[in-house]
C-alpha cells in the first residue's frame, strides 16, 4: 500500500488548510473506535478538501457530510472510514465496484487502499469532476463510468467487493451475480418508511449471509443519468 499512497503527487495544501486539519480528524476518528491502520493512513494522505467546493474546504476535515452540487453529499469521515473498515474487515478485497462516484472521495480511499476500483456515477457533472480530480491526484488507473449503477457493471464482473453510497431501495435486486464467491456487499439499504440501515453481506456463491451495521443516512440511489455538467448547489 505505501508504493500506492506514494502515488499520490504531494498537492499544494489550500490557505488555512493544513495537514494538521486531517491529522486532528484522524484522531477523532481513532477515538470513534477507527482501528484499521491501513484505512485510517489512506485518510490521512487523501486531501479531502480537494474534494469540495474551494467556498467549503475549510470545513472539509469537520465530522459532517457536505454539499457537492446537483442535491448531492460528499459523507461524513466517520461514515466513510466505517464503510472502509468493513469492507476491509470483510475479505481484504482486491477489485472492488463503487456505485456512486460523487465526489471522488471513498473513490480516491479505495485506490489509496491498493484496491483495483471500478465506479459509477449517474451525474455527468460529478462524473467528470471526479475524474479530473483522481487523475491530478495520481490514480490513473481507477475506471470510471458515466451511468445508471443500479445494474452493477457486468463487463467488468466478478468484483471481490461492490460498495453502494446512496441508499438502495429494498425492491432493487441485489447484485450478488457480479461478486466472486466470498465476496462481500455492502450497501445502505432503505427500508420501507424511510428509515436506512448499513448492510454488509458475504456471498458464498450461493447464498448471502446479512450483517446489520446500524443506522445510516445517505441520499437515495436514482435511476437513469443526468447529462449536465453545470454544478448545481454547492
Ligand atoms: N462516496 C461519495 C458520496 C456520493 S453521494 C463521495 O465520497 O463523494 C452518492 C452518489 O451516488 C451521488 O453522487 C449520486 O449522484 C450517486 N448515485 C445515485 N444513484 C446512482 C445510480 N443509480 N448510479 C450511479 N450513481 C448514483
Amino acid at each position: 500500500m505505501a508504493a500506492v499512497l506514494q502515488e499520490l503527487k504531494p498537492l499544494a495544501e489550500l490557505g488555512m488548510i493544513s495537514p494538521r486539519s486531517r491529522a486532528r480528524m484522524i484522531r477523532s476518528l481513532r477515538q470513534q473506535g477507527i482501528q484499521d491502520q491501513q484505512v485510517l493512513a489512506a485518510m490521512e494522505r487523501v486531501p479531502r478538501h480537494l474534494f469540495v467546493a474551494e467556498a467549503l474546504a475549510s470545513r472539509a476535515y469537520e465530522p459532517v457530510s457536505l454539499p457537492i452540487g446537483w442535491g448531492q453529499t460528499i459523507s461524513q469521515p466517520m461514515m466513510v472510514a466505517r464503510m472502509l473498515a468493513s469492507l476491509m474487515a470483510a475479505n481484504r478485497p482486491r477489485r472492488v465496484l463503487e456505485i456512486g462516484t460523487g465526489s471522488g472521495y471513498q473513490t480516491a480511499l479505495l485506490a489509496a487502499l491498493g484496491l483495483e476500483v471500478c465506479s459509477i456515477e449517474r451525474i455527468e457533472g460529478l462524473a467528470r469532476a471526479a475524474q479530473a480530480r483522481l487523475f491530478a491526484l495520481g490514480f490513473q488507473r481507477v475506471q470510471l463510468r458515466l451511468g445508471d449503477g443500479g445494474q452493477g457493471w457486468q463487463e467488468q464482473a466478478p468484483f471481490d467487493a461492490i460498495i453502494f453510497t446512496a441508499a438502495v431501495p429494498c425492491a432493487l435486486p441485489p447484485l450478488f451475480h457480479q461478486l466472486r464467491a466470498g465476496g462481500t456487499l455492502l450497501m445502505p439499504q432503505e427500508l420501507q418508511g424511510g428509515q436506512q440501515r448499513l448492510k454488509l453481506f458475504r456471498w458464498d456463491g450461493i447464498e448471502a449471509m446479512e450483517t446489520d451495521l446500524g443506522d445510516c443516512l445517505f441520499v437515495p440511489l436514482r435511476p437513469g443519468t443526468v447529462i449536465q455538467r453545470d454544478r448545481q448547489g454547492a
